[in-house]
Parts: C-alpha cells; structure tokens; sequence
C-alpha cells in the first residue's frame, strides 16, 4: 500500500515536472489544460502521501 501510493505519487511528480519544465504557461503565470490536470494530481498524492507519514 504504502510502496504502491510512493509510486503513484512519484510518476505524478515526474509527470508534472516534466511537463512544466517544458510549459511556459505553466512557469509564468497559471496551469494550463494540460498541466492543471498533472498539478492537481501530484498535489494530491503529495497530500496524501504526506498524510500517510504523519499517520504512521
Ligand atoms: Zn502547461
């Protein structure tokens, strides 16, 4: 469980990451329909990835 939200919530990392190394939107103002998607994602399983830590 643990293993499988650490994947998770590092392939949406990378995925975001990537994707905003390569959006100017993304960099200078707001996400755009692509990445607002990815950040939304990765700021959840960061939140809940996070969470688990702290609750363990
Ligand atoms: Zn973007």
């Amino acid at each position: 469980m643990a293993d499988s939200l650490h994947t998770c919530y590092m392939a949406a990392s990378d995925a975001w990451r990537t994707h905003f190394k390569g959006c100017q939107p993304c960099q200078i103002k707001q996400p755009c329909p692509t990445g607002a998607p990815l950040r939304e994602r990765f700021t959840r399983l960061q939140n809940a990835y996070l969470n688990h830590l702290r609750n363990h």
